[in-house]
C-alpha cells in the first residue's frame, strides 16, 4: 500500500471543522441506554455512534454484547438523531449482519487485528464496499500487524479507511490498562500520512482521569480524531464501567481540547512546532522510564554483588561498555564526547545506587 491521498477522502467529505469525534457505549445493553445516550450527544462535535454488539471478552463470563438485535437499536437512534453509527465486526457474518443494517463505519478489535487469517475473512466479506472501515491496533506492540491489516483491506479494494490507537497490552502494571506507546502510532502516521489516525483514550486509560491529557496529545500530535466510551450511568456499565464518562464530561472536554487549526502561516508554523514537541516530550518520557529500566536492573547487579562480596566498581567491564556505546553513537550520529558524557552520569548513578545496596 503506498501512500494513496484516496485513503482520507471519506473523512475531508465530512467536511468538519474539528477532529472527528465518535462518542457511545462500550456495549449496546439496551433499546433504551443507546437512545438516550445517542440523544445526550445530538447536538455536540460526536457525529458517530459507537456501541458494542458483539463484545470480544479476554475472559469467559463477562458480558459478551446483546448480538444482533442491537443492530436495530443502533438504526433507530441513527433516524432518531442524524448521527452515524458505528459497531465492531470479528467475523464474515458479523460484516453480513452489519451491512444489512446500513451501518455506517465498521471497526475491528485490537484481539481481532492480530489474526491475519480472521483479517483475510473480514476483508474478503467486505470486497469493494463503499463503507468506512476502522482498524484497532493489534493488542500487542507490533507495527506490521497493524499494517498488514490495513494493507488486507485495502487489497481488497476497500478504500475508506482509518486506524485507531488504543493502546499496546504490557505484562508489568503500569498506569494505563494499555500502554500507548506513542511512538509506534507516530511511526505509522509518518509512513501513511495520509490514513486518518484515531486515538481511543478509554481503553489506553482504563479509567476515567487521564481521558483528557491522553486526547490533548492526540490533538498535539496532529490526530483526526477521537473516539470515546460514553454512557449516562458509567458506574454501572455491562461493561468497561471505569473507563467511561458521560455525554456531558465528554461535551467538556471537547470545550476544553485546544485543537490546533491551520489558519494562517504563523499558525501553520506553531502547529508544526506543536506538533514536533509532543513528538519530543513522547521521546523525553521514554529515555526517563529506559532510565528508570536501567537502574533496576543495576540494583539488581547491586544486590548479587553484595551477595558475593564483590567491588561496585568493576572497571574493565566499565571501559567495554563504553567504547561499545561510542561506536553505536557514532552510527547514528552521536558524537564521541555527547556519549561518553551521557553514559559516565548514567554509570555514577548506577554506582551511586550499588553503593546504597552495599550499606543497607
Ligand atoms: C471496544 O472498543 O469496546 C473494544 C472491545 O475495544 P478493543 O478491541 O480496543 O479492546
Ligand atoms: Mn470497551
Amino acid at each position: 500500500m503506498e501512500n494513496k491521498k484516496e485513503l482520507r477522502n471519506w473523512l475531508d467529505a465530512f467536511g468538519l471543522d474539528h477532529p472527528l469525534v465518535i462518542a457511545g457505549p462500550c456495549s449496546a445493553e439496551t433499546e433504551e441506554q443507546v437512545l438516550k445516550i445517542a440523544h445526550q450527544l445530538k447536538d455536540s462535535d460526536a457525529n458517530v455512534l459507537r456501541a458494542g454488539i458483539w463484545k470480544p471478552r479476554t475472559r469467559p463470563g463477562n458480558f459478551e454484547g446483546v448480538g444482533a438485535l442491537g443492530l436495530k437499536w443502533l438504526q433507530k437512534a441513527k433516524q432518531e438523531t442524524g448521527m452515524l453509527t458505528t459497531t465492531e465486526v470479528a467475523s464474515p457474518h458479523h460484516v453480513d449482519l452489519a451491512l444489512e443494517h446500513d451501518i455506517d463505519i465498521l471497526w475491528i478489535g485490537a484481539r481481532t487485528t492480530v489474526s491475519p487469517f480472521i483479517i483475510q475473512d473480514i476483508a474478503d466479506a467486505l470486497k469493494g464496499t463503499d463503507k468506512v472501515v476502522l482498524v484497532k491496533n493489534p493488542v500487542n506492540p507490533d507495527l506490521s500487524l497493524w499494517l498488514g491489516a490495513v494493507e488486507r483491506f485495502y487489497s481488497c479494494d476497500i478504500k475508506n479507511l482509518g486506524v485507531i490507537h488504543r493502546g499496546f497490552s504490557a505484562y508489568e502494571k503500569t498506569k494505563y490498562r494499555n500502554n500507548p506507546e506513542w511512538q509506534i502510532a507516530i511511526e505509522l502516521q509518518n509512513k501513511f500520512p495520509d490514513l486518518p489516525l484515531i486515538l481511543d483514550p478509554s481503553h489506553i486509560a482504563g479509567r476515567r482521569d487521564i481521558i483528557f491529557d491522553l486526547c490533548q496529545t492526540a490533538l498535539d500530535l496532529n490526530y483526526d480524531g477521537l473516539m470515546v466510551e460514553t454512557h449516562y450511568d458509567p458506574d454501572n456499565a455491562w461493561s468497561d464501567a471505569k473507563q467511561q464518562i458521560t455525554p456531558a464530561t465528554l461535551i467538556q472536554i471537547m470545550k476544553d481540547l485546544k485543537i490546533r487549526k491551520e489558519v494562517s502561516e504563523s499558525e501553520d508554523f506553531k502547529n508544526k512546532l506543536n506538533n514536533l514537541r509532543a513528538k519530543i516530550d513522547v521521546a523525553d518520557n521514554q529515555l526517563i522510564e529506559l532510565l528508570a529500566k536501567r537502574m533496576k536492573v543495576s540494583d539488581e547487579i547491586g544486590q548479587v554483588k553484595k551477595a558475593q562480596n564483590v567491588s561496585v566498581l568493576q572497571t574493565k567491564r566499565w571501559n567495554e561498555i563504553l567504547g561499545k556505546m561510542v561506536l553505536e553513537g557514532e552510527q547514528h550520529g552521536l558524537s564521541e564526547e555527547f556519549i561518553l558524557r551521557l553514559f559516565k552520569a548514567v554509570h555514577q548513578e548506577s554506582i551511586n545506587h550499588q553503593e546504597k545496596i552495599m550499606k543497607q
